[in-house]
């Protein structure tokens, strides 16, 4: 069984009624929902308005993959958290950093460097597989759309990435690495960069497909893959 947590700073959708159309379920429950009925995988939600910001503990210290999104209220999550967050990352557990988590707290402090980068609001985006063999990619097509997305532009200034699978370019021109996998202590971290808040990325077939994949690699070793998952059916070639 993979113990999935999906963490989300969820204050856009309460302070917005324009986001709340786009995610009435919360970006966490968008997210969560790749992960219903998967055979093998039990998910969890968790947002920063829940006492402990939702992991306590006994969440935190049962999760094997952790995914996190946060915007505007980054400085609300507690260092000793964040101490936790990182102590499990380097202890195995696998953690999905989604769009503007590039800010977090527990990311900055899994790469060590300012985590700075462009950006704009309002434009599309085309995502480029460039690691076809990796099993982030499994399924994923050579490239593929999103109509509306923030630009993110380099230079991002993270460390030197394991593998880079995606390339985000825009009609603006500028071009992202956006999707990097790293290695931290036993723990697999892989930032994600589309998820915008304003738009229905996390509802996107392929997206999702990434996310779920993205859970089985970084899931810690010696766990076995669900057998199936209806939320992820095979994507159109
Ligand atoms: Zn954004």
């Amino acid at each position: 069984m993979i113990n999935v947590t999906v963490w989300n700073e969820g204050r856009h959708e309460k302070a917005s009624r324009e986001i709340r159309e786009v995610y009435p379920e919360g970006i966490h429950g968008a997210i969560a929902s790749i992960f219903k009925d998967c055979e093998g995988i039990n998910v969890r939600i968790a947002t920063l308005d829940d006492p402990e910001c939702g992991l306590p503990d006994d969440v935190l210290y049962t999760t094997d993959v952790l995914i996190w999104w946060g915007h505007m209220h980054h400085h609300e999550v507690p260092d000793e958290l964040v101490e936790k967050i990182h102590g499990r990352v380097l202890a195995g557990m696998g953690f999905i950093a989604l769009h503007s988590a590039h800010a977090s707290k527990p990311f900055m402090k899994l790469m060590g460097t300012s985590c700075t980068l462009r950006w704009r609001d309002d434009d599309r985006e085309r995502l480029w597989t460039v690691a076809p063999r990796h099993p982030i990619a499994k399924g994923i097509p050579q490239y593929f759309e999103l109509p509306n997305e923030e630009m993110y532009g380099e230079y991002f200034d993270i460390p030197k990435p394991d593998d880079l699978i995606f390339v985000g370019w825009f009609k603006g021109g500028e071009v992202f690495r956006s999707g990097c996998t790293f290695t931290r202590g036993y723990g697999k971290v892989f930032y994600f960069q589309p998820g915008h808040e304003q738009y229905p990325i996390y509802y996107n077939e392929t997206v999702r497909r990434i996310l779920y994949n993205a859970v089985l690699w970084a899931r810690p070793d010696g766990q076995y893959p669900p057998l199936s998952c209806p939320n992820t059916e095979p994507l159109e070639k």
